[in-house]
């Protein structure tokens, strides 16, 4: 038959024809390494609900066990020893993925010591590395591609959810029954930060690593840098640079050229474009580097049935499957790309926080650090302030502008042409979406925090966000009226009315300032700290608005606080406040920059958040008010109603879409 010409278990039939001649190994003592050691024998049972039948290897950062769960399912689990609730946050964001071409994540454990599991998937087949050593001199090009296909429709649906592996190589890309599966994704930013520690490290391991690994940057091109090793090494039998340490080998990622004598086109030319040292000049997309490549034999199985996956027909080469063109990759680009400034204080930063958590960096270290900062912000903070805001207001209006070119060189999603789509190779990178085919009947109330997370929303168009924010934005001013009018009956003593004009205007502008970036953030992955960046440069505006409608309506803004010693004269030659006493414009947009930045506003105006009004979120917008008094001491208690106003207005007014309603939509 057909397919037995292409089936990536012909090594594995190999394997078992060897095998059929010795005993038939028992599913549970197939072959274990014999020297490796490993914490839990066979029988124990570390993680309630499983038995552990036999280690099965040894990775980057554990230890990962074939083991069985009391009713009886086959799994295999995967020590991941200190606690790693950060790193496990990116499982967590991968366990609702599903490809027939993933290995499937199944939980996250914590056991009574306190380590982690992740809880996967077993899969009994060859992985990639198996397959390869039995091919030294390179694969049949037909095997090669089927394995690559399928790692491809992999990869690439990762990437469709925003996703980069960052560890793909042949050791984590198996074969099941003849389907490729591949795993170890979503663990990859804790695996990149012990190589990085170098405790872990092997020469094995950086063999597919991209060169600008070493700068910090991980976007997905990383992943298409390693679908080009990996092809590279499917058609050669060895992987392009090669080297007795890692230092050789990084140093020929950064400035070996790859030899590409031996390798046919079209190949030839699709690896040299995986391969180009510049992630900015290499291919962008799985789909443009399937493009370039022959078509996947005939009866390669990329799906797991009919319905999860797709069956590729060997298709011609039609002029579907030339590369989109350049400006249409340009401008895909410009909108998936983050902005470089952004990405590279969001990577310094991410590296910091990493270095600081994994405890490379020692306790003497971090109080020098923690010392030095308290030092400066203490003493200078005053002087920062105005430093830092005019390094923000320039970045907030380069990022607009940039934000405007980019929108009107890119057409909107609904229109772009489904490039994707186009070519049989995309078909298969994209199955269609596995919806239940009953609806189930709503859950109890308790499982409604999980069931909001699992149940994504349903894509918004453009126009609907628009409707839907104006909804908000007339509803968030008509809340804030109401909760002014409240806090100024709670007041001490009654409000003038030109400060209940001021609390009712600046509370408006503050629950509009969070709406209308949320609106457009809602339903997508997103950097919390690029939005926190966002609402803080919008929140420089409130402040300056504030201090604007202060002056025009000459409020006092009297404090009914007293601040905290040492007091004015030194705010007042800080030009926190004026020589009249009155808080500075400066002193506004401080304020409400760190209010906007400390609190996640747009969790509050989440249409998937689980009730339309909660207590908590509004509490805490009242205690970062609270707690940054003492930072700049603001005219209390105004900060405190503006931030109570601002998160009643904006939970009461932004949409809210209980699961219920939301499984009708979708
Ligand atoms: P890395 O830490 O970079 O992923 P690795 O892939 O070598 O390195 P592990 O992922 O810890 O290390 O895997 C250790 C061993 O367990 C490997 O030999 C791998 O083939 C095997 N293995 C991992 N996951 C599974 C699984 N779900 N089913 C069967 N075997 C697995
Ligand atoms: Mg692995």
């Amino acid at each position: 038959m057909e397919l037995a010409a292409v089936s990536l278990d012909e090594g594995e039939d190999r394997a078992m024809n060897l095998r059929a001649t010795q005993a038939e190994p028992e599913p549970d003592a197939a072959p274990r390494p014999a020297a490796m050691k490993f914490t839990y024998p066979s029988g124990s049972r570390p993680l309630e609900g499983y038995t552990i039948k036999r280690g099965i290897g040894r990775g980057g950062f554990g230890e990962v066990y074939y083991a069985t769960s009391d009713s009886g399912k086959e799994v295999a689990i995967k020590l991941i020893r200190r606690n790693l609730d950060v790193e496990l946050r990116g499982v967590t964001q991968c366990l609702n993925l599903k490809h027939p071409n993933l290995l499937s994540l199944y939980d996250v454990k914590q056991d009574e010591l306190g380590d982690s599991w992740v809880v996967m998937e077993y899969v009994a087949g060859d992985s990639l590395e198996g397959a390869l050593e039995r091919h030294p001199d390179g694969m049949p090009r037909q095997q090669a591609l089927a394995w690559f296909y399928g790692i491809a429709a992999g990869v690439t649906y990762l990437h469709d959810h925003g996703i980069v592996h960052r560890d793909l190589k042949p050791g984590n890309i198996f074969s099941d029954g003849g389907i490729v599966k591949i795993g170890d994704y979503g663990l990859s930013k804790f695996i990149s930060a012990s190589r990085r520690s170098g405790q872990t490290e092997s020469v094995g391991t950086v063999h597919y690593m991209a060169p600008e690994i070493g700068n910090g940057r991980y976007g997905k091109e990383i992943d298409i840098y390693a679908l080009g090793i990996i092809l590279y090494e499917m058609l050669t039998g060895h992987v392009p640079f090669e080297g007795e340490s890692v230092g050789e080998v990084l140093m020929k990622h950064l400035t070996a050229e790859p030899n590409l004598q031996a390798i046919e086109e079209p190949y030839r030319t699709a690896i040299a474009k995986t391969l180009t040292k510049n992630p900015d000049a290499r291919i962008k997309t799985v789909a443009e580097l399937l493009a370039m490549l022959p078509s996947p034999p005939p009866g390669t199985f990329l799906g797991g049935n009919g319905t999860l996956g797709a069956k590729v027909e060997a298709a011609a080469p039609s002029p579907a499957r030339r590369a989109p063109p350049r400006e249409k990759i340009v401008s895909a680009l410009l909108v998936a790309d983050e902005e470089p400034i952004a990405r590279a204080i969001r990577t310094a930063f991410q590296q910091f926080t990493d270095a600081w958590n994994a405890g490379r960096i020692n306790k003497s270290a971090k109080m020098i650090i923690i010392v030095v900062a308290a030092y400066t912000f203490v003493m200078h903070g005053f002087l920062l302030v105005p430093l830092a805001m005019t390094v923000f207001m320039m970045y907030g209006l380069y990022y607009a502008v940039r934000s405007v070119v980019i929108a009107c060189r890119t057409p909107s999603v609904a229109k772009r042409p489904p490039v994707v789509q186009a070519t049989p190779a995309a078909a298969i990178a994209s199955p269609p979406p596995v919806r239940p085919a009953v609806r189930l009947p709503a859950p109890p109330y308790h499982r409604r925090v999980e069931a909001e997370r699992a149940n994504p929303l349903p894509i918004k168009t453009f126009r609907t966000r628009i409707e839907e924010l104006s909804g908000s934005l007339l509803a968030s001013s008509a809340a804030a009226a109401v909760m002014s009018v409240f806090l100024s009956v709670i007041h001490a003593k009654a409000l003038e009315p030109g400060e209940f004009a001021w609390l009712l205007l600046v509370s408006t502008l503050g629950s509009w300032l969070v709406l209308i970036p949320s609106k457009f953030w809602e339903g997508r992955e997103g950097d919390s700290t690029l939005r926190r960046l966002t609402l803080m440069v919008l929140g420089m505006g409130l402040g300056a608005a504030a201090w604007a409608v202060k002056d025009f309506l000459f409020v006092p803004l009297s404090r009914d606080w007293s601040l905290p010693a040492p007091v004015t004269e030194e705010y007042v030659s800080a030009r926190f406040y004026d020589s009249d006493f009155s808080p500075s414009l400066i002193a506004h947009m401080a304020y409400f920059a760190f209010l906007m930045l400390l609190v996640r506003w747009w969790k509050q105006a989440d249409p998937s958040r689980p009730s339309r009004l909660r207590f908590w979120p509004t509490a805490i917008a009242i205690f970062w008010a609270w707690q940054l008094y003492f930072f700049w001491p603001f005219p209390q208690p105004w900060g405190l109603m503006v931030a109570a106003t601002m998160s009643i207005a904006v939970q009461v007014a932004a949409t809210w879409e209980p699961a219920r309603r939301r499984g009708s939509l979708s």
